[in-house]
């Protein structure tokens, strides 16, 4: 059977990680989360106080910035590291979710992600959920979802989220942030979230879990041959 890429796009909180890490476990296949790399950038522009409306110092931190990801030993979860530090848990918080669709538009940035994101891809066998996975990154994929769920639902579901990682947020800033990097994301000039004209629409606010991972295994097992 060959190797392929999966790529799961889609709009902020439909379940598309829970989703790709899923079906990459089933199939054996490495599981890469686009969205921490720029939630990453976005916590180093914060920390060393970068202004995006300045190219220079958009350039100059971009070098100075390393994202790598690392398995957790104990029970294999994907951990994000930026220069040597892991920041799992500072990307998820609101601080950083507030600001990365600013700092995601800016064409530099996504240029050095994208290329990092191709780079990791080389050799297939990968599901990668983003926002451009199928559009830009890897427009050849050979199995292509795009997720979309009710705004209630996706906000409810990111509160729960959130809140198993011990952060307490109201349901109408989450409702808000999502709206917010919604706009951002599908209006920005850059790669903006659009359904690839080959990619498999999936409505996930009433679809069962493991319904949803089984139909993409499906898909992606008769993609192999
Ligand atoms: O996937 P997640 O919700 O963690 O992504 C956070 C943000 O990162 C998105 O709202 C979007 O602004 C940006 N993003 C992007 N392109 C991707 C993945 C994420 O612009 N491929």
């Amino acid at each position: 059977m060959k190797k392929i890429i999966i790529a799961i796009d889609g709009y902020s909180g439909c379940g598309k990680s829970t989703t790709a890490k899923a079906v990459a476990r089933a199939l054996g296949y490495t599981y890469l989360d686009s969205g921490a790399m720029y939630r990453a950038v976005t916590l180093f522009f914060l920390q060393n106080h970068i202004n995006p409306n300045i190219p220079k110092e958009v350039s100059t931190g971009l070098q100075e910035l390393d994202i790598s990801f690392h398995h957790d030993s104990s029970n294999g979860i994907q951990q994000v590291y930026l220069n040597g530090v892991n920041v799992e848990e500072e990307i998820r918080g609101m601080q950083v979710s507030s600001k990365v669709s600013e700092i995601s538009k800016l064409g530099d940035v996504r240029e050095a992600m994208v290329e990092k994101q191709r780079k990791l891809g080389k050799k297939k066998g990968i599901v990668m959920d983003g926002r451009d996975i199928g559009t830009v990154v890897f427009p050849e994929a050979e199995l292509k979802v795009f997720m979309k769920a009710d705004t209630d639902i996706r906000a409810a579901r990111r509160q729960k989220e959130l809140l198993e990682r011990g952060k307490m947020v109201g349901i109408d800033e989450v409702r808000e942030n999502l709206e917010d990097r919604d706009a951002i994301d599908t209006k920005r000039a850059v790669s903006p979230l659009v359904k690839a004209s080959d990619a498999i629409e999936m409505d996930t606010s009433f679809l069962d879990f493991e319904e949803q991972v089984s139909r993409i295994i499906e898909l992606a097992k008769e993609r192999m041959n």
